[in-house]
Parts: C-alpha cells; structure tokens; sequence
C-alpha cells in the first residue's frame, strides 16, 4: 500500500477511535460526577437519620433529667449523694432568683469538683446567663480567652471557650460550653420557685450513652454499612466510626452534616467506595456496548477497505503487467516494418512512392516511441529500470532524432533550426537521452505545430550539458506547470482536444532524467514552451 494512502488509512480508523473513545471518557466523567452526586444526596439523607435517632435518644434523656427540677428543696448531703450515684450526673447546682448559688453553695465547705464547678460557672456568669432565660449568645459575658463556638478556634486552648444555650428558652434547655478537653453540657431548668436548677452532664457516660444508640462499629457482617461513617468533635477529632469502607489518607467525604443541638458541634461525616464495589459493566453498562460495536464497526470497515484497496492494486499491477506483455509483442513486428520499410524507401524512385514510404516510417516511429514509454512507465512501476551508461556524443543524439522527425515536421511547415554546441561526449545512456529529446520534440509537433518553429539549442559548460526544446505555440499555462509532469495528466483546451496521447511522455522523460543523474524542467518564457535537459558530465559521478 502506498505510504500516502496508509497514513489516509490509518487516520480513517485512527480519527474515529480517537473521538469513541474520547466521547466514551466524557461520558464516564459525566456520569461519575452524576452518580457522586447521587451518592451525595444519599449519604446526607443517611446522616440526617443517624442525627434524628440521636435526638430521640437526647430526648429520653431531657425526659430523666426533668425529674431533677425541684432539687432545690434538698439538702446539700442529699444532692452530693445524688450526683455520686448516678451515671450520668457529674454535679448538681441550683441558683436561687437573686443569681446566686444555692448548691454549691458559695461559702462553706466544698468538695474539689464543686470548687472545680464555681470557678468554671464564674466564669461563665453562668447564674447570670442563666437568669436571661439562657440567652447568652455571642455576646455573654464569658471568662478570658472568648471565641465563637464551633469555629475551631477553642482548639488547643486552656480552659474556658464560649458560653452559649442550645435549647434556649426562659423555663430551661441545654447549655453547652468548651474547656480544653471539648464540649461539655448542661441541663437546666426554672423551677416553680423562680430557682435555677441544672444538671452538668457526666461527659464520659454522655458520650458513651450516644454512641451506644449508634450501629455497632464492629459491623462486618452487615451490608448496611458498607460505606464508612464518622463521628467528629469541634476539634476533629474521630469520637466514634463504623461501616466496612476504609477511607484513604485525606479523602474527603462525600457528604458532611452538623448535629443538632445541643451535639451542634459535632459532626458526621460519611465516606463512600465510590470506585469499586460495582463492576465496571454495570457502572458503564449502556456505554459499553455502543463503543464496542463502534469499535467492532470500524475494524470491519478497515479490513474491508484493506482487502478492497488490495484488490485495486492487484486489479492495477494486472493490467500494467498486461499493457506491458502487449507493448513488447508490438515491439518486434513494428521494428521490421520499419526495417523493411527502409529497405523499400532505399529502391523506391523520387516521387509519390518515396513520400508514401516516408510517412509509414514516421508513424511507425511515432508508434515504437509510445511503445518505449507505455514500456518504461510500466518497469518503472515496478522499479525494474536502470540506466546504461557510456560515452555519449550529445549533439549526435539531438541530430539523429530531429532526423527521425524531419518527415512529420515538414509534413507541418515546423522550422527546425538546430543550434548543437555539445560536442564533448558525456556519459549517460544513449536510450534514455534519447527517448527525452524524442519525447519533447514529438510534443512540440503534436501541441505547437501552429508557432512553425522548432528549435533545439545544446551548449555545455561547467560540467553540465543543456538541451532546450523550443517551439512558438500555445505554451504551458502557468497552473499546469507542474502538473504537466505527473503521470497520465493532460491539459484539455481547444488545441489539445483530438489530439492523442496518453499523458506519460512528460512524466516518465522527467523520470529518465532523474535516473541518469540530470534534470528536465519547464522554462519560464513569454510564447510557446521551453523544456530544459540538464546533463551531468559523468552520470556515475566519476570525471571523464
Ligand atoms: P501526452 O502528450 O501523451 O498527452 P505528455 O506527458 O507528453 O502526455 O504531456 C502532457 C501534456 O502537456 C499534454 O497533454 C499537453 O497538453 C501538454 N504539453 C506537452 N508539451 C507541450 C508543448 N510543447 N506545448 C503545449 N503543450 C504541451
């Protein structure tokens, strides 16, 4: 196959490869972000339930320690007692409605966690902030080192953060504070007496509490999770995780949700395989089949196109081969009518008889020279051509082919005028030079018979000989300048049309000059066309 058709060819396939695969890619992302943001949406509705089933769990326990609202009828001993015994009780307080501590009471004997408790509440203006209904906010008159909640910034630091109710309300709620070891909670209420009673809520059994409302992190056996799901503090740090999938390093969850209050800090975090876990078939099961058998398509196409081009070119080598069979059994019969030809023209007298025999020899050689090129072109094809070369006498050549010609110029009016100045022999091969100049001049004879001139100049100089063939008749137009010399390229105009030819002279002369190292090219020239031979000395590169 030729190189020019191959890439053609490859490009045929390659081309719309390239674009199914390209499309097929494009729709992969497509629906890969499709199907993330689907995983999105399912994964925040999955967290919002966890959330939910939190708060039924914070509800039950508002539902224990509403039981603790008239604590202020008892005596210290009783409520010290109380906050020991019971799990979820870290310390009692209750606040009397002139905002002061009742229990622990503010002079007298305390424990070290109950001191612990004032300095915190101090800080806090916990009677205070309480006394407002709870409605401290941003602005609650907190101890040193105050920052928003929730925005990391009580990371790492000592002690008091911020102050601020959660489940506000004048008769009660959740009350959430940070220290440096995370939130920490507490529950209150107004009691009948206007007094303050609370509860702060033992951290640890808090925590424990919720996460044991939570699926068991030990879940292996399960489908359910099989995504992976994490319970974070404010400070991010993991308090509680569970489901088959092991997030990488750095992964970002697919879907983020804060927890309600008063677990606003807090947040779940849900992390999905979204890359295996379905097989790619079912993934990309409506896109496979589309691309495959646009895939299947095009190598069909191409093997078709391979085995069509194939048959071409074997259909074309056939009838070269057959051109070719046919040229050469012409070739013999044809060069003894020439031979005898001459042979008669030798005893014919003057006259009508000679004329007649002239003519026969002329069109016989007319017909050996379409027959040498019909037979060149086709070895050339074939690669299957090489020159022969020897001690040429250029000049000699030129005359012994315009005499070849002189019969059907005249027969024309076509002026010859010869101007041989190459005289030194050069080496080349005879045939091939010959078969040029022959070729040119039949030219000049079929196309410019109309200028009447003819002229062919030699000259050599510098180690190159130069042959031009002029004429006076239509030229070559400018357009067709190289095309002239590709091969079965004929120029169609009024002066053409009728006349025969089969469009390989040019191209298969320019061809011989190239084999025996020289060069045939068109001349730029007002009127008529100028063909240039251009001869090195020694076509093999040694000097003579
Ligand atoms: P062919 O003569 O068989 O058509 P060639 O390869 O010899 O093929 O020539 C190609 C074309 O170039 C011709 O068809 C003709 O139109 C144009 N041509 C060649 N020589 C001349 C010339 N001397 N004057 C005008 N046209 C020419």
């Amino acid at each position: 196959m030729k190189k020019s058709l191959l890439i053609v060819f490859l490009l045929l396939v390659i081309a719309p490869l390239g674009v199914i695969s390209w499309l097929s890619y494009s729709n992969i992302a497509r629906e890969r972000a499709v199907s993330a943001e689907r995983y999105a949406i399912l994964a925040r509705k999955q967290l919002e339930q966890i959330d939910r089933l939190l708060q039924v769990r914070i509800r039950e326990l508002e539902a224990r320690l509403r039981e603790y609202s008239d604590i202020y009828a008892l005596e210290a001993e009783e409520l010290r007692r109380i906050a020991r015994n019971t799990r979820i009780v870290d310390q009692l307080f209750v606040i009397d409605d002139e905002h002061r501590f009742v229990f622990p009471p503010e002079s007298g004997e305390l424990s070290a966690r109950e001191a612990e408790f004032l300095e915190t509440a101090g800080r806090l203006e916990l009677p205070l902030v309480l006394g407002n209904g709870g409605a401290a906010g941003a602005s609650a008159p907190g101890a040193g080192g105050v920052s928003g909640p929730d925005t990391g910034a009580e990371r790492g630091q000592t002690v008091t953060g911020m102050a601020r109710n959660d489940t506000a309300g004048a008769g009660g709620g959740w009350y959430t504070w940070f220290m440096d070891e995370g939130v920490h909670f507490l529950y209150w209420q107004m009691a009948e007496n206007g007094y303050r009673t609370g509860v702060v809520i033992d951290r640890i059994a808090f925590i424990s509490d919720i996460i044991a409302a939570l699926p068991d992190s030990d879940f292996t056996e399960s489908t359910v999770y099989e995504d992976r799901i994490v319970m974070t503090d404010a400070r991010g740090d993991v308090l509680y995780q569970w489901g088959l999938y092991s997030p990488g390093d750095g992964e970002t969850p697919v879907a983020a949700v804060a927890l309600s209050q008063p677990l606003g800090s807090w947040r779940l975090l849900s992390y999905v395989d979204t890359g295996s876990g379905t097989s790619l078939s079912s993934r990309y099961g409506a896109l496979l089949p589309g691309a495959a058998a646009g895939v299947i398509i095009l190598i069909l196409l191409s093997v078709y196109f391979y085995r069509e081009n194939k048959k071409i070119v074997e259909d074309a080598l056939q009838k070269v081969s057959f051109v070719n069979q046919v040229s050469h059994e012409l070739r013999t019969p044809l060069t003894n009518i020439r031979l005898y030809t001459e042979l008669l023209k030798e005893r014919a007298s003057e006259g009508k008889d000679r004329r007649q025999l002239d003519i026969v020899l002329s069109e016989s050689t007319r017909l050996s020279r379409m027959i040498a090129n019909v037979l060149t072109f086709a070895r050339s094809e074939k690669n299957g051509y090489e020159a022969n070369p020897a001690r040429v006498a250029v000049d000699d050549v030129i005359r012994k082919v315009v005499e070849s010609f002189a019969v059907s110029l005249e027969s024309k009016s076509m002026q010859v005028v010869l101007s041989c100045n190459a005289p030194g022999p050069v080496v080349t091969d005879r045939d091939f030079l010959e078969q040029i100049v022959s070729n040119l001049i039949g030219n000049a004879e079929k196309y410019a018979a109309s200028g009447k001139y003819l002229e062919i100049a030699s000259s050599q100089d510098g180690g190159l000989t130069r042959i031009f063939v002029k004429d006076r008749g239509p030229g070559i137009p400018a357009r067709e300048r190289t095309r002239i010399f590709e091969p079965f390229y004929r120029i169609s105009n009024k002066l053409t049309d009728g006349v025969s030819g089969a469009g390989i002279g040019l191209a298969v002369s320019k061809m011989l000059a190239e084999k025996i190292g020289g060069k045939l090219s068109l001349e730029r020239d007002g009127g008529g066309a100028v063909f240039k031979i251009e001869l090195p000395d020694d076509m093999t590169g040694e000097t003579t």
